[in-house]
């Protein structure tokens, strides 16, 4: 069993801490919220005063924070002094969804001081969160991926080695680019059909069953009540909030421009969940973007 620093006990960090502190690792915390290390610290974790103190013992440093320069403040800043208190070949995981170019800048920077370090974004949200049923998608050398499996292990099902460091923050934000896409083509491609007198569900099962078969319309219909236990047939609530999926199409579009490369489909997605944002829908699932189809016609 490892000695675990885990830092960012937010609706994601919290459940993964927990899972790690269930597998018998000893997990040290450290959150600017005192209120999310408590909750941990009742499951058994102790508490650390800051980012330096939770690291100092730790054979593995997993961080879940919000956006990248979060990341970039908490490893790269030398004010926090993790780097001089971290014992030599800590392996630093970071599974926060960040841009692909910080997370390369942390692992030279923590690399070239003697430490390991993957990016490990994850898939799967907050009920993957607690369930320890994650997609883990991995960038770093195979050294160090091979180090950091068993620990993922703990919190979620499925590891992926997608390639250097960096590799795991681009193909999260590809998947999610498509995911938004389809999403946003489902839902016009049912309206569409509702418009015309067609029932939703007998669209669904025809799509379904011919060559328009996509995940959304799998298990995740947008349509409400199309699909039992889905978000758009309980209001849109719970899932994968509309300002997560902003902030991840930013990333990508960040990156496409970095690799000049063609997304037009990922730019009119990012358009349309930016106004549907903007729209007061921002903290709503995703698949409530069939509404801007929807509400339109009403
Ligand atoms: P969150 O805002 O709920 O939690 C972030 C936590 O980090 C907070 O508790 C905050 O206090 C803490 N924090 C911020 N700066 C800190 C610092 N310097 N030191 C210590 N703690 C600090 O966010 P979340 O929903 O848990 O998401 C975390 C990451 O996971 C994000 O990058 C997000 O894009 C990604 N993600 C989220 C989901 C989801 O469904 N929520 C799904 C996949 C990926």
């Amino acid at each position: 069993m490892a000695n675990i620093a885990f830092i960012g006990l937010g609706n994601m960090g919290g459940p993964m801490a927990a899972n790690l502190i269930q597998s018998g690792h000893k997990v040290t915390v450290f959150d600017l919220s005192e209120s999310a290390m408590s909750t941990l610290v009742e499951q058994g974790a102790q508490q650390a005063n800051t980012a330096a103190d939770a690291v100092k013992h730790a054979d593995v440093v997993v961080s879940m924070l919000p956006a990248g320069k979060h990341v970039e403040s908490l490893y790269l800043d030398d004010s926090n002094g993790l780097k001089h208190v971290m014992g030599a070949g800590t392996l630093v995981i970071d599974s926060s969804t960040i841009d692909s170019a910080t997370a390369q800048r942390v692992g030279k920077y923590l690399n070239a001081a003697g430490f390991g370090f993957v990016d490990a974004p994850v898939s799967g949200g907050v009920a993957g969160a607690a369930a320890g049923t994650l997609t883990f998608i991995v960038g770093g050398c195979h050294n160090h991926f091979e180090q950091a499996k068993p620990i993922l292990e703990n919190m979620g099902k499925n590891i992926f080695h997608a390639g250097e460091v960096g590799a795991g923050q681009v193909a999260k934000i590809c998947n999610n680019m498509l995911l938004s896409v389809l999403m946003a083509g489902t839902s016009e491609a049912l309206q569409l059909a509702i418009d015309n007198g067609l029932d939703p569900a007998v669209m669904s099962d025809i799509m379904l069953q011919s060559s328009g078969r996509n995940w959304t319309l799998e298990l995740y219909n947008p349509c409400p009540d199309v699909m039992p236990n889905v978000p758009s047939s309980n209001d849109y609530k719970g899932g994968f909030m509309v300002d997560l999926m902003r902030k991840d199409l930013g990333l990508a579009m960040e990156t496409s421009l970095q690799s000049q490369s063609t997304t037009p489909m990922g730019a009119l997605a990012q358009s349309l969940f930016s106004f549907h944002s903007a729209n007061g829908h921002g903290q709503k699932d995703f698949s409530s973007i069939f509404e801007m189809f929807s509400k339109n016609k009403s």
